[in-house]
């Protein structure tokens, strides 16, 4: 079988990578000239472990371009191209062009979106290409995304002709993993339900953390036992900072301005959007609460991407740390073993940053953050992800713990 790939992003270069990796003759396709060159070239655009290797071994079977017309003999296109949220509202510009461009397919190709879309959009897709869409929504996670592509929990194929279904089926055959079929509305609203639905339980968590705080609990005790009841489960139940990235934040939006335009408004989402929002906020008053006034000190951001295993600072609770704490005034550093941006200033050890400040917030639970105690004895910290041994720190605030503590108000 012969498969295209378009859009070079996290989800498309791992998916291409992947299905070459299987034995499929790979075309991935980007509008983004630097990225085709640099991968052509094999620079890889992207922090991903285990990408690079997957990449090299799959040279041969796998080519990278910007010209459509190299997926004319194609069997199935994947659409990977992103799904911004302007103003709270997808924009399905880059979806609905790439469908345009995707009438260079053979009439028996199939169209598969991975992309994250509302409701609606496949049939769209279908209008635009002239040819025969399943909707396959993506689930990776940035970090593990080869082992998620290669053994996913589930496939979701969405659509109406059986046989463009069973095409896209086939190529997930060397899964093993459990295949869903739904028609086209069902599966976007699967994507869309799940990633709300774990943003709910994140802001949840975080709502009881706050309440922890005041009465002097430990939140990491109270999800522990409740993570023990199989109904609950202990996933996505870690109270810290709130969620970030790509995907979260714009999707809750997107659904939920999709839900309103609808008259059936999503409020549970709409709380677990508004509580997220408040969290780097807190993570700033819980270190004006140790630190006193921050006007003019140091502070040190651990932690850029907006999570461990990944370069990626889309929507980083880090960086909206950084921002705040500039607006009050303060000279913010930041250190991340990945990520790199050009909106903090950044060093390239964790030692030297905690060493330059006075303040450290942890924002990201990288594995290197872990038993640096002793780094942090004399500082002021915000332990913004539970990853520190509290009982080794003097002055700190953590989320989610309400002990009194040394320099504390
Ligand atoms: P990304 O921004 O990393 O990559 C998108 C790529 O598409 C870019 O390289 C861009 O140049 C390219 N592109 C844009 N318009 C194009 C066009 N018309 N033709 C060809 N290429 C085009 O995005 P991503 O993180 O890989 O996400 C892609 C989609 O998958 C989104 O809808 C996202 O919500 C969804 N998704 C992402 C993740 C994730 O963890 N990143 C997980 C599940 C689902």
């Amino acid at each position: 079988m012969r498969i295209g790939v378009v859009g070079l992003g996290y989800v498309g270069l791992v998916t291409a990578a992947v299905l070459a990796d299987k034995g499929y003759e790979v075309v991935g396709v980007d509008v983004d000239e630097r990225k085709v060159e640099g991968l052509n070239c094999g620079r890889v655009p992207i922090y991903e472990p285990g990408l690079k290797e997957l990449l090299t071994r799959s040279q041969g079977r796998l080519t990278f371009t910007t010209d459509y017309s190299r997926l004319s003999d194609v069997d199935v296109a994947f659409i990977a191209v992103s799904t911004p949220t302007v103003n709270g509202r997808i924009s399905l510009d880059y979806v609905l062009s790439a469908s345009r461009s995707l009438k260079v397919l053979g009439k028996d190709s199939v169209i598969a979106v991975k992309s994250t879309v509302i409701p609606g959009t496949a049939r769209k897709v279908r209008e635009l290409s002239g040819r025969e869409v399943v909707s396959n929504p993506e689930f990776l996670k940035e970090g593990s995304a080869i082992r998620d592509t290669t053994n996913p929990d589930r496939i979701v194929i969405g659509g109406e002709a059986q046989w463009a279904m069973d095409l896209v089926e086939k190529v997930w055959s060397f899964t093993n993993s459990p295949v869903i079929r739904t028609t086209w509305e069902e599966a976007e609203m699967i994507k869309y339900a799940s990633n709300s639905f774990l943003a709910v339980k994140i802001s949840f968590i975080n709502e009881i953390a706050n309440l922890c705080e005041r009465l002097n609990c430990d939140v990491n005790v109270v999800a522990k036992a409740m993570g023990l009841d199989p109904r609950i489960s202990p996933h996505f139940l870690r109270a810290g900072l709130g969620y970030g990235g790509s995907c979260f934040p714009k999707d809750t939006k997107a659904f939920l301005s999709f839900s309103e335009d609808l008259g059936e408004p999503l409020r549970i989402v709409g709380a677990a959007i508004q509580v997220n929002e408040e969290r780097p906020l807190r993570a700033v008053r819980m270190l004006e609460e140790v630190m006193g006034e921050l006007r003019d000190r140091v502070v040190c951001i651990l932690g850029l991407a907006f999570k461990p295993n990944t370069d990626d600072t889309r929507e980083s609770v880090g960086l909206k740390i950084a921002s705040l704490l500039k607006e009050k005034g303060v000279r913010v550093i930041g250190y991340d073993p990945m990520a790199r941006t050009e909106s903090v200033e950044q060093v390239s050890t964790k030692e030297e940053c905690i060493a330059r400040a006075e303040g450290v917030i942890v924002a990201t639970e990288w594995e290197e953050f872990k038993g640096i105690e002793d780094l942090l004895k004399e500082k002021y910290v915000v332990d913004g992800r539970r990853i520190l041994d509290l009982s080794k720190l003097k002055r700190f605030r953590a989320v989610g713990y309400g002990r009194m503590t040394e320099g504390r108000s």
